[in-house]
């Protein structure tokens, strides 16, 4: 049986085209700069976010966690959302690696309040640490996509005092895609962004940390330290080529499926789907009003071929993907009616 694996974008399988691009990469050793694959990929992708240059990194954590270890210094103070991935998800990786103290502010659905940030950037005063950074999240990993409106004004304030933003833009493409517009509109309200090549776009591992030329000569040095010189990279790069030129615009395929998905498990009695938040390629409801076990559902969907995460601070969420297609969505659909109803 074909199993639907609903728990993330990042257990995508390389596609047959990466996979033979992988055999046939010519590779050298990186940390000598010598790997052309990897150099291909790096100019390419900073081509496609407009920035001078771009950086190959293991993975979105050690790419966010890379950019505030190169903007800031120890003791430094970095402003972002209370929710977003550089708080919740990556360890406290900030405080290890970076030194860094974060200034979280409550976000709303994802977005920061523009008039906090300015009154949260600090003053010049003995007793307060300085502001090293400003992190934004676009697309949200709550499934949203943060407005052009938002990014300007925050990327504005930060021009006007000075301080750099980075843009931890796992799900960039996605982004793109939901507010249709290149992606450079999105990147130029930030100086360095990070973006996966292992989500949506299916690559097996790597992300891209992309800024200006300086930025990322400071960044390859502190890559190395951090334990990210990689030598042969390039059979990773040429997956990561074909991610960034082939697989960048059918994600709206997964925004379609989710949804589509999203709307009509909203149908299901009891079950309260947040069609709002469908922005990209991830459905989110809660059951508590089904009376159904969560846990339980996970075994069912287990039995049926679908698996799926266990529910976190009372959410459920189903992600769609490349090898998730409209048949398949009908199949969960199915399913989910089969043991709710
Ligand atoms: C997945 C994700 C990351 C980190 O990527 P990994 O490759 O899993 O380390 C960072 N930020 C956001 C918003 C993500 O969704």
């Amino acid at each position: 049986m074909k199993k639907i694996d609903l728990r993330s974008d990042t257990v995508t399988q390389p596609t047959q085209k990466m996979r033979e691009a992988m055999f046939h990469a010519v590779v050298g050793d990186d940390v000598y700069e010598d790997d052309p694959t990897i150099k291909e990929l790096e100019e390419y992708a900073a081509k496609i976010v407009g920035k001078e240059d771009a950086l190959f990194v293991p993975s979105g954590t050690f790419g966010n966690q890379l950019a505030l270890f190169t903007h800031c210094k120890r003791g430094d103070e970095v402003i972002l959302g209370d929710d977003c991935h550089i708080v919740m998800h990556e360890v406290g990786g900030a405080s290890v690696i970076a030194g860094v103290q974060l200034r979280t502010l409550m976000s709303d659905k994802g977005e920061l309040n523009s008039n906090e940030v300015a009154e949260k950037i600090r003053e010049d005063d003995i007793h307060f640490p300085s502001t090293g950074l400003i992190c934004i999240e676009n697309a949200h990993s709550n499934g949203r996509v943060i407005s052009m409106e938002n990014m300007k004004s925050i990327y504005q304030i930060a021009k006007s005092r000075q301080i750099p933003v980075h843009m931890d833009g796992a799900r960039l493409f996605n982004a793109a895609s939901y507010l249709e517009v290149n992606v450079v509109e999105i990147t130029k309200y930030c100086d360095s962004v990070m973006f996966c090549l292992s989500k949506g776009l299916c690559a097996p591992i790597g992300s891209m940390l992309a800024g200006t030329k300086n930025f990322i000569d400071h960044a390859r040095k502190k890559r190395k330290l951090m334990g990210g010189g990689l030598r042969q990279a390039g059979f990773l790069g040429a997956a990561g080529l074909i991610a960034l030129k082939e697989m960048r615009e059918r994600l709206k395929e997964d925004h379609e499926n989710a949804l589509r998905l999203g709307k009509e498990l909203s149908q299901i009695p009891g079950l309260e789907v947040f069609l709002d938040d469908i922005h990209i390629n991830m459905v989110y409801f809660c059951m508590s009003q089904t009376g159904y076990n969560p846990d339980r559902l996970v075994e069912e969907m287990n039995k049926r071929g679908i698996i799926i995460n266990p529910i976190e601070d009372g959410m459920m969420r189903y992600v769609t993907n490349y090898w998730i297609n409209q048949g398949d969505i009908d199949y969960i659909i199915k399913s989910m009616r089969e043991i709710l109803i």
